[in-house]
């Protein structure tokens, strides 16, 4: 009895144990499966969230309805007279020059500051020890402590789970006969979030829409799961420039994981097809982001493809199962945190310190002839820099909201450039000090110092010594002076980081910098992220904040400035302080560009030298070949704006600015370069005393992105600017013969005056040429007038018509700039013939007038 009890017990026990045992096995496989739902949906969701942000962002800006030429209003009566033009300039167009433009940021060897606060030092001397208690207390809350446990995890889910997931993902069966994948799509951390199915055929476009240089893969999976790698994106720095001038190519790549195989599969067969087999049209490759995701699922759910020929995929057809795994770019969404407050800095810091918080320094009075003498190391107060703590502190400029504002978990890795020449020993140190004490260290792959060629024998071993404290910091010394532009390029081509940001030497970041910056990258590869460079006083080294809503801009010929956005703008699209600004031109030292995108781009044009018209040259680029630049105003980074560049330029600075310049215009500018040439850079067109070297690489480079022309640039990102095509158009009136200049069989003569009649009309060009198609108005001597091919580059064919150089008696006269004694053009009291003839300022028969005019 007892023994049978027993057993029944035993029996009873163990089974218990077993259901026991089932009951808790389906309870966690219940909990994976909800958590691994919950995973993809949350993705599905937060990337759904992420895309409307972005699209309702660019809903906000729909660009001004642009003026057309007609409806130009005519300002011929508003010349001012006051203003003398010197070499053929005219006055720059006044519609934006409420902000900081003026005649005296024509000189193209600087750039200006951005419109500081007046008056409005961040902290009031005076308030310095509340202020500091303040500080104290904000530092308090918002330490490194707070900041190392509030490091986001990189998922939210349970490695079991993630295990789970992982199994989950790949359930594909696919029998060669029907032709048809399912493709999965995964994200980053191999986590399913979405499944489409998929003729063969269709493969082939994935890879079409994959753009180059994405964390986008398509992957094939033999039967045996060893993962296939098909559309690469190898990066290797100087191949990767080299192939963004080339076809987009399914290649190999001599990569890394070792489940990625190439060359051959386990059959023997070529698992990569050979470069003449990809098909032609497989070319498409800088659609947006979102949109490659959408098409691509479009075109699989229209099963429309139908050729693809690759010997790769009719291999792995053959194979008994295919999956096939399509990973999405930036679709890893594992929640947000709250932008970190990082602020390594020294502490207990000195609050007495000259320059601490960002206050303005004073020199002491009895070294203020030193000071002055070491001005010109660094064309700022270098004395008073030298006695600044290398990590003071600085306000926190942000604007309310920017400290509680989100950013996502995974914010890509960045690899800071600094290029720098001669740079001052306390400045540089400030700037890599205030990048590491107030980076997320996660965030910070590495600091790249580039030493272009520098003089300053501080700056070689010592800085080496100085910088081998921090691991992250690497220096390139140059070995001869690259200039800014190749400089930057030489430390893109050694970065690790998957963000560039490029920095100038002489900055300091202010807290919550960087995570702004890479949220934006990270939404979308293409936008180009800049901070408010706010502006350190060259004197007393404090640091300003600048006025909310500037953005970069440009006026003729390629000046750079700031302009505030109007009201009106900010009222209707009810745009926070807060709120991403999007920038026609970037101010060029301070921005983070997704490292791969920088190379699709082409980088910069690696023939700018030293310094100048870099910043154009890559705005006009980003914006023309679909990329945005936007100023994120929740990023603040303090810069010392110097009034002369403490470095020298190998050859002339002026006319290495103009070349570099021209270099950009005849890239870009399209018919539009003509604004710049005819804005005072005449000379440039005149090959004997400019050479400005070979563009093919640049103008071949612009044909392969697809890039739009400069008109949509003006017409979508830059709509204020006044870029009209020629000063003056259509009729040439005479004022004595009350005629029209007509241009019959090759000769000229005078009409009635008929607005239809084509032969009737002419343009007063920005070169100052008067053409009708292309035949110009000159005279050979002061005699004959004729007609000739027209060219910019000829003197001869240069005509004064309402030019501030003018005496106001002459204004309404043709006068042909190259004759050295003033002639002009005039009409016979006939109406029979057009001759030139001593000016003779109260003549009618010398007084033209055009339909229109566009400019002074
Ligand atoms: N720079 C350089 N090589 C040059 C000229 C400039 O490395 O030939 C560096 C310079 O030290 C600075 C950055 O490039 O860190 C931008 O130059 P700068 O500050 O003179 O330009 P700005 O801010 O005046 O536009
Ligand atoms: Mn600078």
């Amino acid at each position: 009895m007892k023994k049978s009890t027993m057993r029944i017990q035993t029996y009873f026990r163990s089974s218990g144990r077993a259901l026991a045992f089932i009951f808790i096995a389906s309870v966690i496989w219940l909990l994976f499966d909800m958590a691994a739902l919950r995973i993809s949906f949350s993705d599905v969701n937060s990337r759904l969230t992420k895309y409307e942000i972005i699209r309702k962002e660019r809903g906000k800006y729909k660009p001004r309805e642009v003026m057309s030429s007609a409806s130009i209003p005519n300002k011929k009566d508003q010349f001012p007279l006051k203003q003398n033009e010197r070499n053929g300039e005219s006055k720059m167009q006044n519609d934006v020059n409420k902000d900081t433009f003026s005649e005296t940021n024509r000189n193209p060897s600087r750039k200006q500051k951005p419109s500081v606060k007046p008056d409005k030092p961040v902290w009031q001397p005076g308030l310095n020890t509340s202020l500091e208690e303040k500080h104290k207390e904000k530092r308090k809350s918002n330490d490194v402590k707070a900041f190392s446990t509030a490091i986001p995890k990189k998922t939210n889910m349970s490695p079991n789970a993630e295990e789970h997931n992982k199994e989950r993902k790949v359930k594909l069966k696919q029998k060669a006969p029907n032709r048809e994948n399912t493709i999965v799509i995964i994200n980053r951390d191999n986590n399913a979030v979405g499944k489409v199915a998929v003729p063969v055929d269709l493969v082939k476009d994935f890879t079409k829409v994959h753009p180059v240089g994405q964390k986008q893969e398509l992957h094939l999976n033999r039967p045996d799961k060893k993962r296939v790698l098909v559309a690469s994106d190898a990066q290797s720095n100087k191949a990767d420039e080299k192939r963004a001038l080339e076809k987009v190519e399914i290649s190999p790549k001599t990569n890394t994981d070792d489940s990625v195989r190439f060359g051959h599969d386990h059959g023997g067969n070529d698992v990569i097809p050979p470069k003449e087999q990809v098909p032609q049209d497989n070319k498409e490759i800088y659609p947006k982001t979102e949109n490659n995701i959408s098409k691509a699922v479009e075109n699989v759910n229209n099963k429309s493809g139908k050729h693809f020929k690759s010997t790769f995929l009719n291999a792995m057809t053959k194979a008994e199962t295919l999956n096939v795994h399509f990973t999405l770019p930036v679709q890893h969404h594992v929640g947000t945190h709250k932008v970190l407050h990082v602020d390594a800095t020294q502490s207990p810091r000195n609050p007495n310190a000259p320059g601490q918080f960002g206050e303005p320094g004073v020199v002491p009075k009895d070294k203020e002839m030193v000071a002055k003498n070491k001005w010109k190391e660094g064309y700022f107060n270098v004395y008073l820099s030298d006695m600044i703590p290398l990590d003071r502190a600085v306000p926190d400029t942000r604007p309310s909201g920017c400290a509680e504002s989100r950013v996502h978990n995974d914010l890509p890795t960045t690899s800071v450039i600094m290029c720098f020449v001669d740079e001052v020993w306390s400045t540089l140190l400030r700037s890599v000090h205030s990048v590491l004490n107030r980076s997320p260290p996660h965030l910070i792959k590495e600091v790249i110092l580039v030493d272009d060629f520098s003089t300053k024998e501080y700056l070689k071993d010592h800085l080496d010594k100085y910088m081998s404290q921090y691991p992250k910091v690497h220096i390139l010394h140059l070995k001869e002076r690259q200039g800014l532009i190749r400089a930057r390029l030489e430390g893109a081509a050694i970065a690790t980081g998957e963000v560039l940001t490029f920095l100038d030497s002489h900055i300091e970041c202010n807290v919550g910098w960087l995570e702004p910056l890479l949220e934006r990258v990270h939404m979308d590869r293409k936008k180009v992220a800049c901070p408010v460079i706010e502006v350190i006083n060259d004197k007393d080294m404090s640091y300003m904040i600048v006025d909310n809503f500037q953005r970069g801009i440009f006026k003729w010929p390629l000046v750079f400035g700031w302009m505030g956005v109007p009201d009106e703008e900010i009222k209707r699209n009810n745009i926070k302080d807060s709120d991403p600004i999007r920038c026609p031109v970037m101010a060029g030292g301070l921005f983070s560009i997704d490292k791969k995108y920088f190379y699709e781009l082409g980088t910069y044009d690696p023939g700018l030298d030293v310094w100048g018209g870099e910043n154009m040259e890559i705005s006009f680029k980003i914006w023309m070949c679909g990329g945005e630049i936007e100023i994120i105003p929740c990023s603040r980074v303090g810069h010392i704006f110097r009034g002369d560049n403490p470095y020298k330029f190998p050859k002339d600075r002026v006319r290495t600015v103009e070349r570099n310049l021209a270099r950009v215009v005849e890239v870009w500018l399209d018919d539009y370069k003509e604004l710049f040439y005819g804005h005072g850079y005449h000379h440039l067109l005149d090959k004997k005393r400019m050479d400005i070297g070979d563009l093919t690489q640049q103008k071949e480079l612009r044909k392969h992105l697809k890039c739009k022309d400069f008109k949509w640039y003006l017409d979508n990102v830059y709509p204020d600017l006044d870029a009209p095509l020629v000063r003056s158009d259509d009729l040439l009136f005479n004022l004595g013969v009350r005629k029209c200049l007509s241009i019959e069989n090759s000769t000229l003569s005078f009409q009635v005056c008929d607005l239809n009649e084509k032969n009737q009309h002419f343009n007063h060009t920005w070169l100052r040429l008067i053409h009708q198609q292309n035949l110009c108005l000159t005279a050979i001597d002061k005699g004959t007038v004729s007609l000739e091919q027209c060219d910019n580059a000829k003197h001869h064919l240069r005509w004064l018509h309402k030019s501030l150089i003018l005496d106001p008696p002459f204004m309404d006269h043709l006068i042909l700039e190259h004759l050295q004694q003033p002639f002009c053009l005039e009409g016979s009291p006939s109406g029979n013939t057009i001759k030139m003839a001593t000016c003779n300022s109260s003549s009618p028969f010398q007084k033209w007038k055009f339909t229109n005019y566009y400019a002074q």
